[in-house]
């Protein structure tokens, strides 16, 4: 008898057990913005095997390890398209294998960001060893536009090579590395010249109609921006530094009016995207407040991240983040810039969501309240009374970064091999 009901009690809880739903990782009480799936509530979310398995009111299941998000926000993953991560030792080379740029995980997760896209580190000939050095040694998803002079971003003369851009290589290189490629980039050029471009906009074509990022480098006189923007980019393609208020380019806002110009209007109406890229000199509050102001909000934020940036007005994504929130774009349309938006401008759609099913990257955000100053390169400081902070990154189903410890038990992957 005694032996029967042991027999049936283990049974019992066996039965029980498989039947308990047991997660991953639970996320409870969090503000939920998921701007794809217009999700702007109160939510629990469920992460199992590195993926999404439920975003619902109350999720009253076992985790093993469940996350206090109460008063926090809960975000897809921060993607920042606009990043220069190819370290190397290579001396007097810019940002192609060099000293002046840094790997992406010291940097990414701490604030919220789960993905990259390296803005023309690498060019078709120096791809592969991007690969094996950046991409294949980050946890960070490292992304590419291929720039599109061959040897990439190793500065003076190299960048101003006409004779090292060769469309059908770099559309090649593009298709074969597929997973990591998504476009391509055009920077620094500082001829009189649309060569560069067209051939940006070829090789674009020739890898199946994937969109080219345009940091308009400069000239003197100015190039004229609406015929970039009308006659030689196609709908889909990326102005970065859109913000940028320098003497060898054009800008966005006519500065004695403080209008937007409406060509300008008309190529975001022909699907022209516009990026922030922030970066040491590319970003001024003449021209970000007045455009704001007139409700011309950027398609995507981003930081235009290397040593240079990072210890400038920049800092990082949710630096650059916040200073938009300041200048008057609600925190769903600022989140919205830095995750679902940029997913479709990269042609990424699993990317930037929380569908269930997707890869589990999580950013947890606090809003911090106090006083805190922004300014730009040119001196100009606007103070604002929120600031973005991140709690919690979770990337591939992980917790990679936990601020505060709102993870219980508080088990932080990546600790590294030292004591
Ligand atoms: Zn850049």
């Amino acid at each position: 008898m005694m032996k029967k009901t042991i027999l049936a009690s283990c049974l019992i809880l066996l039965f029980m057990h498989s039947y308990a739903q047991e997660y991953a990782i639970l996320i409870k009480g969090g503000h939920v913005i998921d701007p794809k799936n217009q999700v702007d509530e109160v939510m629990d979310v469920a992460i199992n095997e590195g993926k999404i398995v439920k975003v619902a009111k109350h999720i009253d299941a076992k985790a093993r390890q469940v996350v206090d998000a109460t008063g926090l926000y809960v975000t897809p993953g921060l993607i920042d398209i606009h990043a220069h991560h190819f370290f190397g030792t290579e001396p007097h080379s810019y940002l192609r294998n060099s000293y002046t740029a840094f790997p992406p995980d010291g940097f990414t997760f701490r604030t919220g960001v789960t993905t990259v896209v390296d803005a023309g580190s690498p060019g078709w000939r120096s791809f592969q060893k991007y690969k094996e050095q950046t991409i294949e040694h980050s946890k960070t998803r490292v992304l590419v536009f291929l720039n599109i002079i061959g040897e990439g971003m190793r500065g003076g003369p190299y960048e101003q090579n006409l004779a090292d851009t060769d469309p059908k290589m770099a559309a090649m290189v593009a298709q074969q590395n597929k997973e990591d490629i998504v476009g391509f980039k055009v920077a620094h050029f500082e001829g009189h010249d649309w060569t560069i471009v067209d051939h940006a906009v070829e090789a674009g074509n020739m890898a199946g109609g994937i969109p080219v990022m345009v940091d308009f480098g400069g000239s003197n006189p100015p190039l004229p921006l609406d015929e970039l923007l009308l006659k030689h980019l196609r709908k889909g393609d990326i102005f970065t530094h859109c913000f940028a208020q320098l003497k060898s380019r054009e800008f966005i806002v006519d500065t004695l009016s403080k209008k937007v110009k409406p060509f300008i209007l008309e190529a975001r109406k022909q699907g022209r995207y516009f990026d922030v890229g922030y970066g040491g000199i590319s970003f001024s509050f003449s021209q970000a407040i007045p455009a704001i102001k007139a409700g011309f909000y950027p398609d995507a934020i981003s930081t235009d991240m290397h040593t240079g940036s990072m210890n400038g007005a920049m800092k990082d994504l949710l630096s650059v983040m916040s200073k938009f929130l300041v200048m008057g774009m609600d925190l769903q349309e600022v989140i919205a810039a830095s995750t679902w938006q940029p997913a479709q401008m990269i042609k990424r759609p699993a990317l930037g969501n929380l569908d269930v099913g997707s890869d589990a990257d999580i950013t947890i955000l606090g809003l911090r309240k106090g006083d805190f100053g922004f300014y730009d390169y040119t001196g100009y400081k606007i103070s604002g009374q929120e600031k973005l902070e991140c709690e919690m990154t979770i990337r591939g189903g992980e917790i990679v970064y936990d601020l505060n410890g709102i993870a219980n038990p508080v088990i932080v992957a990546n600790r590294g091999e030292h004591h």
